[in-house]
């Protein structure tokens, strides 16, 4: 996939100048998962009291939902420092040293997609995060020695898309782990509205809730479409963008009214066409659709999957009825979606 999808949740390039102004600073500002604000606010408040480091956080959901901008809220909050790095960078157990050494006290340790962390760096991690100490070997074969290092205290902060694929034990050493939830049409109505003014755009309250309602429950979406449609209103000198603008401009960008675009319609049509509706594994899929499966695992499907339109099982994924109607196509009596369907109606 050559093409930078501008329903991507994860970040593009074109993203990085402006995520950080957009994001929020404080627990306040920071819109909707109010099930983890309420718990984090008694965490962050208990270590402040206690003037000890925050318990380490294990933050976990799909990209673009504001894992990252909690970290900085949470160091922000504490008023220390956040050093940020992610498990594919932290090649060596010597990298990892150097970062842990350079902590001072009660700082946050922000790691992204802690679940590509090799196994001899989590080694070194586990004593870090328990007794905030690293054991380095220096030297080689009988000369070699073993040297304790003492840690300042610190709080790591794991983010993952992907809470399966870390370990029993490094999961284990996180006291605080949160899952984020994709956000209602209502919480991102807010976001784009909240970015809309940091971005010096003027916004209908209705435009906004188009935009938000096609963000697919995630922010980094909106701010997206958001400045895109932007683009738009400053090409056609538009001093608001109202929502007649806003639909001609995720229309011409084949946004649906759901927040599909065409990637996500060649996946369900792949699979309705190739497969009569599944089940199809989602190797095979990819390779009939010409995207890789990690793409369609990490970044297509969980939508498609919380639409209803796509349901996992063990053969591989099936259309449901609700994708044959989104695409205007019948199934046939046959197929797994009315097979799915006729379940659920029996249940
Ligand atoms: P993740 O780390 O989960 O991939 P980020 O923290 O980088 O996601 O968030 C992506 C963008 O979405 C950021 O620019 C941020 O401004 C915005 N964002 C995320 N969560 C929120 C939120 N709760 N309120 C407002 N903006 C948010």
């Amino acid at each position: 996939m050559d093409e930078e999808r501008i329903i991507d949740t994860r970040q593009a390039l074109s993203d990085r100048d402006s995520e950080g102004s957009l994001r929020p600073k404080t627990l306040s500002e920071y819109v909707g998962q109010e099930h983890i604000k309420s718990n984090l606010n008694v965490y962050l408040s208990a270590a402040k009291m206690r003037g000890e480091a925050l318990d380490h956080v294990l933050l976990y959901g799909p990209p673009g939902l504001g894992k990252t901008t909690l970290s900085y809220i949470i160091a922000n909050e504490l008023g220390v420092s956040v050093k940020f790095t992610s498990g594919p960078a932290i090649e060596r157990a010597a990298d990892l040293v150097a970062i842990l050494t350079n902590l001072s006290e009660n700082d946050v340790l922000f790691i992204d997609e802690i679940h590509r962390l090799n196994r001899t760096v989590e080694e070194i991690l586990y004593p870090a995060l328990e007794d905030y100490h690293v054991d380095i070997v220096i030297g080689k074969g009988p000369s070699a020695r073993s040297m304790r290092l003492t840690l300042p205290p610190f709080t790591l902060i794991g983010a993952t898309t992907r809470a399966g694929m870390l370990t029993g034990p490094l999961r284990d050493r996180f006291g605080i782990i949160q899952r984020l939830e994709l956000y209602s049409p209502e919480e991102l109505a807010i976001i784009v509205k909240r970015s809309a003014k940091i971005l010096n755009i003027k916004i209908d309250p209705s435009a906004a809730a188009l935009v938000a309602a096609r963000s697919r429950g995630t922010p980094r979406i909106a701010n997206r479409l958001l400045k895109r449609v932007r683009d738009f209103a400053i090409v056609e000198r538009r001093e608001t963008i109202d929502v007649k603008l806003a639909d001609y401009a995720l229309g011409l960008m084949e946004v649906d009214a759901l927040g599909l675009d065409a990637i996500d319609r060649k996946i369900l049509l792949t699979i309705v066409e190739k497969y009569n509706g599944g089940p199809v594994g989602v190797e095979t899929l990819a390779s009939s659709a010409n995207e890789d499966s990690v793409t369609i695992e990490d970044a297509i499907e969980p939508f498609l999957l919380q639409l209803g339109f796509l349901a996992r099982s063990p053969r591989g994924r099936v259309a449901t009825l609700a994708a044959y109607k989104h695409l205007g196509i019948k199934p046939c009596t046959g197929s797994a979606a009315y097979q799915i369907s006729m379940d659920d109606v029996n249940e």
